[in-house]
């Protein structure tokens, strides 16, 4: 399946609840790579699931590191501690400048033939400041393309390099803080005899991450001695030596996204605050700090080591001037905030978003003024102004730039007061560093039932309404409602308790459909303990669900359940009376219709190639049958609904359906282009 062209975001109203935040990033791939190094196995807990995260695994696997996962949230790596690295190999970093930059001085100094590469974006992202001071220190390291950017060759296929240890490593501090963080990281693997000293050039940005990279090599036995941020040492004798066990803590600059949410929406239940779990104010992570510039806006926030609560404090939220250098990623939060504030908020010293991701400055100026904002950017500052009024906002579709944190952040343009829907662009891009952020998203926001989009697709029997709506859910990413299984699950477990599907048994059948025990699991349907996925399929059992379906009892006991699917982002619901009984006021509805004779073939491709033989006309009649029941039973029969839009699939392919439904949805959207 491609991934999702866009996601819709209806208006959200309030949060509530409590976020379990995914590990952090920059902590995963330090991890990662200081157990690589190490001696010794390291067990990894609660390691980040993402693609960074892959990337970096894919590479130390390649280089020769054991990698076992233990149970779903722990790996248990085995480090090289000394030995050689695989080589030659060629290792594709991605987009993940956390992998990149700390591989290529690791494997620099380690000797062996390997080349690093990345996605385009990847190779327009700076690596020269270290690889001039690697190449300074006896390295040698080619450009496989632009000067100063991946590609790279790493060739010392003649043995370990010969190192000029003796004058300081010098290298630049102020374009990112990876190329100390990775010399941090790397050195160590050549101190054993002798201290290695590393000198800053120019003011170092990003501080924050070196203190992450200076808290990690502690936990790995490197004590550094430090002068400010301008002198590193690393110690003769410096050797790599597992905790044995290493825990990586939730990510803080994803906690941003809930602690603004947390600031901006109203409180979903009563006072009680949004709850943020895995961060709190022991964390190592510099974007911790996001707490304080939230609360200067205006957040009510209160902590414990490892939790956060938040509530809306002042409201409007109050416009902030902030040197941003000590919180560079989630201060992209922050000019998202400032949508909500009285004033114009500024950020100052956030350069460095120019070589991030994207060109976060230029990505963040479009997308607000997308939105409405009035925004000015310079080299190192932007200025945020919100929408004047309530009716400045726009219902924009935000491009995200393959930057997982344009998506996250401008999604929480969905609370505008002026209850437009955000369209965010390939919302997969999210999965560098939170896959599961929008369902997060989803289980803490809460919206009006009225605003959360249902697509209604209701049609006769073997019209192809299953498929259709299954592949627009996929498309949109949206839920799914298979109504007809509702009715079939009814059947299938009043056949088991043995009640008659008569209309002298309604009440009881009723009874039996309001509880009935079952649960959706992506694709699986469980009945209490039982796997019924399959056996509700059966013809037979769709013959005997349009029994109890006439009973206007049954059908009433069933629409609780119904409703209950109308949840964030969106619903896709197909059936027989979607559109007429169930979600009436739907902005979409389609009645999907075929031939007899084209059902019945059909639906006879389908039994053959499961291996059960029927003959097309036995099909036809009992499809005829069923739709005459359906059709002209009193509760709820089968009709389109007087707005549904009328589409014969008789002649057509199941994409070219899926296509002129999401055509028509497409239409009655309010984004513009
Ligand atoms: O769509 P499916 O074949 O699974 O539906 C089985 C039966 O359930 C239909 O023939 C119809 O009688 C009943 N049904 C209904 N209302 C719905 C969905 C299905 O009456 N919304």
């Amino acid at each position: 399946m491609p991934r999702p062209a866009f996601l819709d975001l209806p208006p959200l109203r309030s949060v509530g609840g409590t976020v379990k935040l995914p590990g952090s990033k920059s902590i995963s791939n330090r991890v990662l790579l200081l157990a690589a190094l190490s001696e010794g196995t390291t067990e990894v807990r609660d390691l980040l699931d993402s693609d960074d995260t892959r990337v970096m695994l894919q590479a130390l696997r390649q280089l020769g590191c054991g990698i076992e996962p233990l149970d779903a949230r722990t790996l248990r790596i085995t480090g090289l501690g000394g030995r050689a690295a695989h080589s030659p190999a060629q290792l594709f970093m991605g987009n993940a400048g956390t992998a990149m930059r700390p591989l290529t001085a690791a494997l620099a100094l380690m000797g062996g033939e390997f080349e690093l590469s990345g996605v385009a974006r990847m190779h327009e992202r700076p690596i020269g400041d270290l690889v001039d001071a690697l190449r300074e220190l006896g390295c040698r390291i080619d450009y496989l393309g632009t000067p100063g950017f991946p590609p790279l060759r790493i060739a010392q296929a003649d043995g370990l390099p010969r190192l000029r240890l003796d004058a300081p490593v010098r290298v630049r501090g102020d374009v990112s803080s990876q190329f100390l963080t990775a010399l941090l990281m790397a050195l160590p693997l050549v101190a054993h005899s002798r201290e290695v000293v590393i000198e800053v050039v120019g003011e170092l940005i990003s501080k924050p991450y070196i203190e992450i990279t200076l808290a990690l090599l502690a936990r790995f036995g490197i004590r550094l001695e430090r002068d400010g941020w301008r002198r590193f040492t690393i110690p003769a004798g410096s050797r790599y030596r597992s905790p044995g066990v290493a825990h990586v803590e939730a990510d803080a600059s994803s906690a941003s996204y809930f602690i603004a949410a947390g600031a901006i929406a109203a409180s979903a239940d009563g006072q009680k605050d949004l709850e943020i779990l895995g961060v709190g104010t022991d964390s190592i992570q510099g974007d911790i700090r996001f707490v304080e510039a939230a609360r200067a806006m205006g957040a009510r926030i209160t902590g414990s080591a490892n939790s956060l609560q938040v509530g809306r404090g002042a409201w409007p939220l109050k416009a902030i001037t902030l040197d941003c250098n000590h919180i560079p990623d989630a201060a992209m939060t922050l000019a998202v905030m400032a949508l909500y504030a009285q004033g114009t908020t500024q950020l100052t010293n956030i350069a460095s978003w120019r070589v991030k991701e994207t060109d976060r400055l230029a990505a963040m100026v479009a997308e607000l003024t997308k939105l409405g904002a009035t925004c000015e950017a310079g080299d190192d500052f932007l200025r945020i102004t919100p929408p004047a009024d309530i009716s400045s906002w726009r219902a924009a579709t935000v491009h995200t730039y393959d930057d997982h944190r344009m998506a996250m952040c401008l999604s929480l343009a969905a609370f505008n007061p002026a209850r437009l829907p955000v369209r965010i662009e390939d919302p997969a891009c999210v999965a560098k560093t939170y896959p599961g952020y929008f369902d997060a998203l989803f289980d803490v926001a809460r919206a009006d039932a009225a605003d959360i989009p249902v697509l209604c697709i209701d049609g006769p029997t073997a019209s192809g309404k299953g498929t259709l709506a299954a592949q627009v859910a996929e498309r949109l990413g949206y839920h799914l409602l298979d109504s007809g299984a509702l009715y079939r699950l009814t059947a299938l477990a009043a056949r088991d308790a043995g009640i008659p599907l008569d209309g002298a048994h309604e009440e009881r059948l009723a009874e039996l459909a309001a509880t009935l025990p079952v649960r959706f699991v992506s694709d699986t349907i469980w009945l209490d303990v039982r796997d019924v996925t399959q056996a509700i399929r059966t013809e037979q059992i769709g013959m005997q669900a349009s029994q109890v379906s006439q009973w206007p009892k049954v059908r009433a006991a069933l629409v609780a359940l119904q409703h209950g699917f109308r949840r964030l982002p969106g619903l896709v619901a197909d059936g027989r009376d979607m559109g007429t009984m169930i979600f009436p006021g739907a902005p979409l509805k389609v009645y999907l219709t075929a031939s007899a004779q084209c059902r019945a073939e059909r639906r006879h491709k389908q039994l053959i190639s499961k291996g059960i033989s029927t003959t097309i006309s036995d099909l036809r009649a009992d499809l005829e049958a069923r739709d005459a029941r359906d059709m002209q039973r009193a509760a709820a029969p089968l009709k389109p609904a007087e707005d549904a839009l009328l589409l014969d699939s008789s002649a057509l392919t199941i994409d070219e359906t899926v296509q002129q439904v999401l055509q028509w949805w497409q239409a009655r959207r309010p984004f513009s282009a």
